[in-house]
C-alpha cells in the first residue's frame, strides 16, 4: 500500500485538456499531518477543528489549541490550511457544555451545533479566534465556519474574528500575513442567498455529507437510509450544478469537502458539473489524482449536461458505462 501511496505521490492532477484540479486532503487530527506529504496533496481543504473539543473532558484551554495549530501550520509548509471552526453540539455532544447541550434534541442533526452553538457560546468562539490569529503570526490564515444558514450568520462570525483582530492589534501583537474567510455550503437554505454572501467570502466548500442529508431529509446516520438515496441521483447533481453556475465569476474559490469528493464516479461527475477543487479523505487523494488525469473536462462537462436532460433515475450505471468507453 505504501509502494502505491509513493507512486501516486508526485502525480500532478492535471485533466487530460491541461487544467490543473487542486486535490486537498480534509484532516482533524495534527497527526494526520503526516499524510501530507505522504500523499501529495495540495493543502489541507478542511481541517475539522472540533475533534480536540471531542477528546476532551473539559473547554480546551486557548494556549493548547494554539500550539496545535501552529503545529498543524508548520506541518503544512508552504501548503493551505482551512481551518474550520468548531462543529460541535447535535450529535458531537460535550460533557462541558452538556447541562444546556442538545443531547436531548430530537433531531441533533438540525439542532444547537456548529455556528449556532458558537455565536451564543462566545466565549468559546472568542477563544478559538485568538487562537487561530495568534497561531498564524506572520502567516497566512484560512477560516471557514461550518453550517452558516443565513448570511448574517457569516458576518457575526467574522465579526468575532474582527474584534480579537483589533485585540491584537493595540498589543502590538504580530498578526497573520492574510486573513481569508470562507463558508461551508451544507444547509439547502444558503444556496438561495449565494448573491449576498459571495461578495463577503472568498471561498465556498461544499459539505456534501450534510447538504445530502437535509436535501432528501434522511439522516446520515441511519444504517436504513444508508443505501435508499444515491450522490448521483438529478436531485443532487443537479444541486450541484446551481451552485457552480451561481459561483462562476464571482471570483470566490468553490471546492468541496465532503465524502463525495472521494468517490471515483462521483468525482467524475463533480468534474463534469465544473468543481475544480476537492478536499478529500487522505487515502482517496492518490485514486482522485489518478482519475483527473484521465479526463477531458469538455468531454464529462457535455455527458452530465446530456444526461441530466432527461435523467430517469440514478446516473450511476449510465455514467460507469460512459466511464468504461472512455477508459477512465
Ligand atoms: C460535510 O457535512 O459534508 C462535512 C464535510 O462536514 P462534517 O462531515 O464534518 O459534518
Ligand atoms: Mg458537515
Amino acid at each position: 500500500k505504501q509502494a502505491a501511496y509513493a507512486e501516486l505521490r508526485a502525480v500532478e492532477p492535471f485533466s487530460r485538456d491541461g487544467t490543473r484540479i487542486q486535490v486537498m486532503m480534509n484532516a482533524g487530527l495534527r497527526d494526520d499531518m503526516a499524510s501530507l506529504p505522504i500523499v501529495g496533496a495540495d493543502g489541507v481543504g478542511l481541517f475539522r477543528t472540533e475533534f480536540q473539543f471531542l477528546v476532551s473532558a473539559t473547554l480546551p484551554q486557548r494556549e493548547r489549541q494554539t500550539r496545535i495549530y501552529r503545529d498543524v501550520l508548520d506541518a503544512a509548509g508552504d501548503k493551505p490550511v482551512i481551518f474550520r471552526t468548531v462543529d460541535i453540539g447535535g450529535d458531537k455532544a460535550v460533557p462541558y457544555l452538556d447541562s444546556e447541550n442538545a443531547s436531548n434534541d430530537e433531531n441533533p442533526a438540525m439542532g444547537w451545533r456548529a455556528l449556532r452553538l458558537a455565536l451564543e457560546r462566545e466565549g468559546l468562539m472568542k477563544s478559538q479566534a485568538r487562537a487561530l490569529l495568534e497561531a498564524a503570526a506572520g502567516r497566512s490564515l484560512n477560516v471557514m465556519f461550518p453550517m452558516v444558514s443565513e448570511p448574517w450568520e457569516f458576518d457575526a462570525a467574522k465579526a468575532v474574528f474582527d474584534g480579537q483582530l483589533t485585540f491584537l492589534k493595540s498589543q502590538k501583537r504580530i498578526l497573520p500575513d492574510s486573513i481569508r474567510y470562507g463558508a461551508m455550503l451544507e444547509v439547502p437554505a444558503l444556496a438561495e442567498t449565494l448573491d449576498i454572501l459571495l461578495p463577503r467570502i472568498s471561498f465556498l466548500s461544499v459539505g456534501t455529507n450534510d447538504l445530502t442529508q437535509f436535501l432528501f431529509a434522511a439522516d446520515r446516520a441511519n444504517p436504513k437510509l444508508a443505501e435508499r438515496y444515491d450522490w448521483l441521483s438529478p436531485a443532487v447533481l443537479r444541486f450541484m450544478r446551481r451552485v457552480v453556475q451561481a459561483t462562476d465569476g464571482s471570483g470566490v474559490e468553490l471546492g468541496i469537502c465532503g465524502e463525495m469528493g472521494g468517490r471515483r464516479l462521483e468525482a467524475l461527475a463533480l468534474l463534469g458539473l465544473g468543481f475544480r477543487r476537492f478536499s478529500i479523505t487522505p487515502v482517496a487523494v492518490g485514486p482522485i489524482k489518478e482519475l483527473i488525469r484521465k479526463v477531458n473536462l469538455g468531454e464529462v462537462r457535455d455527458v452530465m449536461n446530456r444526461l441530466l436532460a432527461a435523467p430517469t433515475g440514478s446516473l450511476r450505471a449510465e455514467l460507469q458505462a460512459w466511464a468504461e468507453q472512455q477508459g477512465i
